[in-house]
């Protein structure tokens, strides 16, 4: 594994670290995915075979679609009083420690641990473990998984292979690489269910997100010679719809995918803030316009949060992508 910087813990570093404390909160950042759930969820069902504690902290809840996942029932938004003053709080999926949330209380740096694939990670924690090659947080704990020496059952292989078919947009994006595919094999020889994860995460849709969907399809705008989609969801459709936030997660694929479109971006204006989600078909890096922005993510998806009106970060994004080369 090629290191990206040299403050980069080895996987030997953190399995000291793990060994040495007795109590974890494993954080996910806000409107979790099936990377940070199931990166936490494995790696806390294994730090509890080691006889330790283990929370699994996030300040949104469990989306629908991921509560699938084993544990995903023990997931709380309220952390225990009598938690020991060793406790190691382990980000999982966070180029920092805010996406965890502003409920979350305040953490020495002593006392965090960072485990991510993101790109431009700010190494926030006491050590940081983040492999920017790795497709999803999952395989980044998988590492960690095979320093600690901790066997992969059933449920720990369902977490892992739910993180990389998250994060591979279920093997579609270019993430997925030879070593995901094999690691993804030996996942579903160990039981990870395969089957349950498709039908959760990708197939099964609620009518309302599917006439959500419609909805966001025909607001659908085209710039810069047709290179360019974007679209919008607000309050009004979603109260038109009958859907909510979590029917909107995989929408901008959709625009992405139109002929002809380099990037895409769609427009969450819901609850009173500006969600975007960018992506690209590799030829502009959005994880760079987002962070123009304030946000973070891949050279392929990123997101970012405006706060303002919608035709002003309709205009802030155009400005950031086309400073990226659109
Ligand atoms: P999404 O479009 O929400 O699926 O997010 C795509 C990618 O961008 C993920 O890797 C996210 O972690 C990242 N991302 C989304 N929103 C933000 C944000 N406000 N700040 C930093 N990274 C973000
Ligand atoms: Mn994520
Ligand atoms: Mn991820």
């Amino acid at each position: 594994m090629i290191e990206s910087t040299p403050r980069i813990a080895s996987a030997r570093e953190v399995v000291e670290e793990l060994r040495r404390r007795s109590a974890f909160v494993m954080v996910s950042h806000v409107k979790p995915d099936g990377d940070t759930l199931g990166a936490g969820l494995a790696l806390g069902l294994a730090l509890k075979r080691l006889g330790k504690r283990v929370i699994y902290y996030q300040q949104d809840g469990v989306p629908r679609n991921l509560r699938f996942l084993p544990e995903a029932d023990l997931v709380t938004a309220t952390l225990p009083a009598d938690l020991p003053a060793d406790t190691l709080y382990v980000f999982c999926d966070m180029s920092d420690w805010r996406r965890a949330g502003d409920r979350l209380p305040a953490v020495d740096r002593e006392n965090m641990l960072d485990i991510d694939h993101h790109l431009g990670n700010s190494l926030f924690g006491k050590l940081n473990f983040v492999l920017e090659t790795e497709c999803s947080t999952g395989t980044v704990v998988m590492h960690l998984l095979r320093e600690l020496g901790v066997p992969v059952d059933g449920k720990i292989a369902t977490c892992i292979l739910a993180t990389i078919m998250t994060d591979t947009g279920g093997f579609m994006h270019s993430n997925t690489t030879p070593d995901a595919l094999e690691l993804s094999a030996d996942l579903m020889r160990r039981g990870a269910d395969k089957e349950e994860i498709t039908e959760e995460i990708f197939l099964r849709k609620r009518v309302a997100a599917t006439k959500l969907l419609g909805r966001i399809v025909d607001a659908m705008q085209f710039g810069h010679g047709g290179r360019y989609c974007y679209s919008h969801v607000d309050d009004a459709m979603l109260a038109a719809t009958g859907a909510d936030g979590e029917d909107t997660e995989d929408v901008v694929n959709t625009l992405r995918g139109q002929e002809g479109v380099d990037v895409a971006a769609l427009f969450k204006a819901i609850d009173g803030e500006i969600r975007v989600s960018l992506r690209s078909n590799g030829r502009l890096n959005v994880q760079a316009a987002a962070q123009r922005l304030g946000g973070g993510g891949h050279f392929r998806a990123a997101g970012l949060t405006y706060l303002g009106a919608l035709d002003e970060a309709i205009a802030a994004v155009d400005a950031a992508l086309v400073a990226e080369g659109l």
